[in-house]
């Protein structure tokens, strides 16, 4: 059962609401693109690897997808986490294409694309550490201990494996393909009841309760001065700037198009980029809105 779906990031949408509030010809656009089709690779990534872990026997998991939580100051993000009576497992979900050569004996993690090697930190002591600090999560959450297995998740069987030396790696790392296999592998080796229906219940709660997505600062990140945004209600028809409030209607001057609800996207955009709470004032500046009521109207 998934507790927690897998949804876009919240950088995958303020990417794309950047796009679209910089003027068409400002000199950061390209930047931002080539970042968010990274992202949008690996969300696809992350999509088939949940397609593959949607074919486990759904009753006996609790499924979750994208936590991030926090130890003291530390915060750590879980891809994916799934829970049992009898096991945990941390999945590291990577999407690297191209052939992956992973050297115990230097611990390095080496990309080959088109003979172009390319090093990587190795995600199984990522996934290692989060192990270790899911482990204290539970502790400082007064849940019971658990025995928590780690796996890195490659999400498309295309891309090939190797080692340079025979290491026990093929445990710990897998194709999103063979997920199932080796869910019923681990299932196979814990015979012990380590947590009651009620402690999985309370853990699932404390999980949603504290995971805390990250919200990045993006015009920070990008450097983008919030008075290069284009302010405004867009045209959903036309796409031109900014269509004006008449007779409780959104009216378009470029191509006459009339809209109920234009205002939303403009709202979405306004929390994406720039602050997840909006007075009065600001929502009348951001539309181009003189009266107070009608801003009132709309924000409720
Ligand atoms: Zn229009």
């Amino acid at each position: 059962m998934i507790i927690k779906d897998l949804s876009e990031t919240l950088r995958i949408k303020m990417n794309h609401a950047l796009i679209n509030l910089l003027p068409n010809d400002s000199p950061k656009i390209d930047l931002i693109s080539v970042d968010l089709a990274k992202r949008e690779a690996g969300f696809q990534g992350e999509k088939n690897f949940r397609y593959h872990l949607n074919s486990v026997p759904q009753e006996d998991f609790r499924i979750f997808y994208d936590l991030r939580l926090n130890v003291g100051d530390t915060f750590f993000q879980i891809d994916a986490l799934l829970i049992s009576q009898f096991f945990v497992i941390i999945f590291e979900v990577k999407n690297f294409y191209g052939t992956l050569t992973f050297d115990s004996k230097f611990n390095q993690f080496i990309r080959t694309v088109n003979h172009k090697e390319e090093g990587f930190p190795n995600p199984l002591i990522q996934a290692k550490k989060h192990q270790r600090l899911l482990d204290l999560w539970l502790k400082k959450n007064k849940l019971p201990p658990v025995p928590i297995e780690c796996l890195v998740v490659i999400s498309y069987s295309s891309t090939i494996l190797r080692t340079t030396e025979n290491s026990n790696i093929n445990d710990k790392i897998i194709h999103a393909e063979n997920i199932t296999f080796k869910i019923e592998e681990i299932k196979s080796r814990y015979k012990k009841l380590k947590l009651t229906s009620r402690i999985i219940k309370k853990m699932s709660d404390t999980l949603i309760s504290q995971d805390t997505p990250l919200r990045p600062d993006i015009l920070q990140i990008y450097n983008i001065p919030q008075e290069d945004l284009r302010k405004g209600v867009q045209c959903p028809q036309c796409k031109s700037y900014a269509m004006n409030r008449k007779y409780r209607r959104w009216h378009c001057p470029h191509c006459t198009f009339i809209s109920k609800d234009a205002h939303r996207q403009a709202l979405i955009d306004f929390y994406l980029l720039l602050s997840p709470t909006i007075t009065n004032f600001q929502c009348r500046e951001f539309l181009f809105l003189t009266n107070r009521k009608t801003a009132q109207f709309l924000l409720t």
